[in-house]
C-alpha cells in the first residue's frame, strides 16, 4: 500500500531562501522578537507499507528570544513588541458562503495549531508562485515538467473555488513556493540507539516559517513552501498538491478518512477536495490566531 508518511521534522532556516527581504539585513529595529521557525508536515506516498494508523507528532515550534540588539533597544527606552494577541479575521467570503451539509462532518480535531495559532491566511488572494521550467534541464524532460505543472494549476483551481488563490510569477511576493523537487532525505543520528534512523524516500513536503512584515508596528505572517517530486505520474501529482495545498491553505493535520484530500495515507483512486475538506478548512479560519495582526508593546 502506498502511503502519506507523516515525519515532522523541525530545523532551523539558514537558508531562507523564500525570506530574502527579511534575512540579510537587522529587521528588528524596535527590540523585537526575532521569528524564525520552520516546521514541516511530510507526507509520502511512494514507499513503505502502513503497518497502523502513526501516531502524527505535530512539529513544535520555538520562538527565539530577544536579541542583544532587541535587549539594547529596549535599554534605549524604546518600546518592545511582542506576539499579537490571537484574535478570529473575517472570513473571506467563498468560505463565508459554504454551508455545511447535514451528517457531513469534519476533522478538525485533527489540526493543530502552532504557538502564534492557526495557519491562517488573511489576506486574498492567497499569492502562489509555481517554480518555472529551468532551460538546463533540456527540452527532453519539459514534458515532465508540463505533466507535473498541469496538475499543480488544477489542485489550484479546485482548491481556488473555496479560498481565493492566484498565480504570480516569482517567488519574491509569493505567500506559498511550489518547487520542482524532491524534498531532501535527511537519515538522523539516533544517539540512544547508536543508529541512523534511515526514513522513507519522500514525494512532498510541506513547510512553513513565520516573518515580520516591514509594516510600522511589523505584522506577523507566514509563508508556505511545497515540494512535489518531478517525474509522478499525472494522477499522483495530482493527489500530492491537492494535498500538500490543504497543509499550505492552514490544514495542519491529516484526516483519519480515506476520502478526504487530507487523510494521511496515498490511495488507489484520489478524489476531489472532499465536503469534509471543506469543512474543516472553515474551521480553522473561524479561530483566533496571531498571524496577520500587528505585534503589540508587552510589558
Ligand atoms: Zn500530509
Amino acid at each position: 500500500m502506498l502511503l502519506w508518511t507523516p515525519q515532522p521534522q523541525l530545523s532551523r532556516v539558514k537558508r531562507a531562501k523564500l525570506i530574502k527581504p527579511i534575512s540579510r539585513r537587522p529587521i528588528l529595529p524596535l527590540g523585537l522578537v526575532a521569528i524564525v521557525i520552520v516546521a514541516l508536515v511530510v507526507c509520502s506516498p511512494l514507499m513503505g507499507k502502513l503497518a497502523a494508523h502513526e501516531p502524527f507528532d505535530y512539529p513544535s515550534t520555538s520562538l527565539r528570544r530577544p536579541s542583544g540588539r532587541a535587549l539594547r533597544a529596549s535599554a534605549q527606552g524604546k518600546p518592545q513588541l511582542g506576539i499579537p494577541s490571537p484574535k478570529v479575521h473575517p472570513l473571506p467570503l467563498s468560505l463565508a458562503k459554504w454551508q455545511r451539509s447535514e451528517g457531513i462532518g469534519d476533522y478538525f480535531s485533527q489540526v493543530k495549531p502552532t504557538d502564534v495559532g492557526y495557519l491562517i491566511w488573511s489576506q486574498f488572494p492567497v499569492q502562489i508562485s509555481i517554480e518555472p521550467f529551468n532551460l538546463e534541464e533540456g527540452e527532453g524532460s519539459r514534458k515532465r515538467y508540463e505533466r507535473w505543472k498541469k496538475a499543480i494549476v488544477a489542485a489550484i483551481e479546485e482548491w481556488d473555488e473555496y479560498l481565493p488563490l492566484e498565480q504570480v510569477t516569482g517567488e519574491g511576493f509569493a505567500d506559498i513556493v511550489i518547487k520542482y523537487a524532491q524534498p531532501p532525505w535527511n537519515p538522523t543520528f539516533n544517539p540512544e540507539t547508536g543508529k541512523f534512523d534511515i526514513p522513507r524516500s519522500r514525494s512532498a513536503e510541506t513547510s512553513y516559517k513565520f516573518y515580520l512584515s516591514e509594516d510600522s508596528p511589523p505584522i506577523l505572517r507566514h509563508r508556505m513552501k511545497v515540494l512535489i517530486s518531478p517525474g509522478m505520474a499525472y494522477e499522483t501529482t495530482l493527489s500530492a498538491i491537492r494535498h500538500e495545498l490543504g497543509h499550505a491553505l492552514g490544514i495542519w493535520g491529516h484526516s483519519p478518512l480515506e476520502t478526504d484530500a487530507l487523510y494521511f495515507s496515498q490511495v488507489r483512486d484520489p478524489l476531489p477536495v472532499s465536503q469534509r475538506d471543506v469543512n474543516t478548512l472553515k474551521k480553522v479560519y473561524q479561530q483566533a490566531t496571531s498571524l496577520g495582526w500587528k505585534l503589540e508593546p508587552r510589558e
